[in-house]
C-alpha cells in the first residue's frame, strides 16, 4: 500500500468531479471483520463501500449489517452462522486469495474503482493533476496523469503498481489514465 502515499493540507477549491459513474443502488456494501483489514482496503479501492473498524465486536458487526444491508465478510465461522444476516465466510489468508474468491463468489465488475478512500471509505475527488505538485514524490508526478483527492483525509491517490495487481488478480484490466 506503499503507493497510496498522501500529503497533508492540499489546496483546496474547484469542482472536482468524479470521472465515473455507478449505480449504488445496486453495488454491494460491506462491513469486514477484524482480520480483514487488507481485504475491506482494497474492496474501496475498487469503489466498493465497506466498513472496517478492528475494534468492533461480533455484535456490532451483525448489527451493521442487518441495519444497513452490507454483507458481513468474516474469517469467523461462527459468525457467518447468524441469522438474519447475509454474510461471507473468507477462507484465505492472503488478500490476492481473499479478493479472488470474494470477487468469485459475488460477481464482483469494480465498475467505480479508485473512487474510494481506501483509509476512509470516503469517496475520492478528481483534482487538477497540478494540485498534486509537492505533494506527492516528483518521479509519481511526472509520471502519473490522474489524481484523486480524498475530502476526508486529505490523502492524494493514484493508481500505482499495487493496482495494476490487484486489477489483474480479480480478472479486471487495469486502467491507466482516462
Ligand atoms: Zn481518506
Amino acid at each position: 500500500m506503499d503507493r497510496f502515499v498522501l500529503a497533508d493540507e492540499p489546496g483546496r477549491g474547484g469542482t472536482g468531479e468524479p470521472g465515473q459513474v455507478v449505480d449504488w443502488e445496486s453495488a454491494p456494501r460491506f462491513v469486514a471483520d477484524a482480520m480483514l483489514g487488507r481485504l475491506a482496503r482494497w474492496l474501496r479501492i475498487l469503489g466498493y463501500d465497506t466498513l472496517y473498524d478492528p475494534r468492533s465486536h461480533d455484535d456490532e458487526l451483525v448489527r451493521t449489517a442487518r441495519a444497513e444491508g452490507r454483507i458481513l465478510l468474516t474469517r469467523d465461522t461462527g459468525l457467518v452462522s447468524r441469522r438474519g444476516v447475509r454474510s461471507l465466510l473468507v477462507s484465505h489468508d492472503h488478500v490476492d486469495a481473499q479478493l479472488r474468491q470474494v470477487s468469485a463468489e459475488l460477481g464482483l465488475q469494480a465498475p467505480n474503482p479508485f473512487s474510494r478512500c481506501p483509509v476512509c471509505n470516503e469517496r475520492l475527488e478528481a483534482v487538477p493533476r497540478s494540485w498534486a505538485w509537492g505533494y506527492v514524490p516528483p518521479y509519481t508526478f511526472c509520471t502519473q496523469q490522474e489524481f484523486r483527492l480524498c475530502p476526508g483525509c486529505n490523502r492524494f491517490y493514484w493508481r500505482g503498481t499495487h493496482w495494476e495487481r490487484m486489477c489483474s488478480t480479480i480478472g479486471k484490466e487495469a486502467r491507466t489514465g482516462e
